[in-house]
């Protein structure tokens, strides 16, 4: 990851905040860096000859041509009509309804490579008291399993909710088995560039899947 070039301020924000891309839905620009657009490149050829299939690359590790969309459904559906095809400068089938459901694919994937990079590195701190260890110490992102119930009366955990540390992913098992356990109610990360994309995944999905589904993502802090 190139640190942003500080040395010349400039009126634009965003100047400061990494490489600036255009979203292909609503055309407004963006800092890639600070997680505002997802990367999108072109994926297998559809069906018939209609044109490519596009898919996320949420790392930004993919080569070739890339388009970038900020996560919402009303650039999705633009970028989806004719905002991909543009960027791509070739003709990609998508809509709306595919692209929510690769985006949250995608996330998901994105969230348990990151959590799974975290425990490698021994930078996760796994069960509740450890975890608020973690967190006294500092650390920058607490998971929180979706089905955590026995933790979420704890004042250490409204306290990380309330500070916007804290976002939910995946149930007790899916983190169990991402830390080599049984079940697991919290992870604490205690890296600060790990956490703070995970809490940037965690919080685009949550904002693709909205507060009224029984989503696996719940933002902790509202956008
Ligand atoms: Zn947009």
């Amino acid at each position: 990851m190139g640190a942003a070039r500080r040395h010349e301020r400039t009126r634009d924000d965003l100047a400061n905040a990494g490489p600036v891309r255009t979203c292909a839905g609503c055309g407004e620009k963006a800092a890639s860096s600070e997680g505002e657009v997802v990367r999108v490149v072109r994926g297998p050829e559809g069906a018939e000859g209609t044109g490519t299939l596009v898919a996320f690359d949420l790392a930004s590790s993919s080569f070739g041509r890339g388009a970038w969309v900020h996560p919402s459904r009303a650039c999705f559906e633009k970028a989806a009509k004719s905002g991909f095809s543009r960027a791509f400068k070739a003709p990609t089938k998508t809509d709306v309804a595919a692209l929510s459901q690769a985006f949250l694919e995608a996330a998901t994937r994105r969230v348990e490579g990151l959590l799974v990079t975290a425990k490698r590195l021994r930078k996760v701190a796994v069960g509740t008291d450890a975890c608020f260890a973690a967190l006294e110490a500092g650390a920058p992102c607490v998971v929180v399993a979706t089905d955590a119930k026995s933790v979420i009366e704890r004042h250490e955990l409204a306290d990380a909710i309330s500070r916007g540390l804290a976002v939910s992913f995946g149930t007790k098992v899916v983190l169990g088995g991402l830390m080599g356990r049984d079940e697991v109610a919290l992870v604490a990360i205690t890296h600060r560039a790990l956490g703070d994309e995970i809490k940037r995944t965690c919080r685009a999905a949550a904002a693709m899947t909205g507060s009224g589904s029984k989503a696996v993502w719940v933002s902790s802090e509202g956008r």
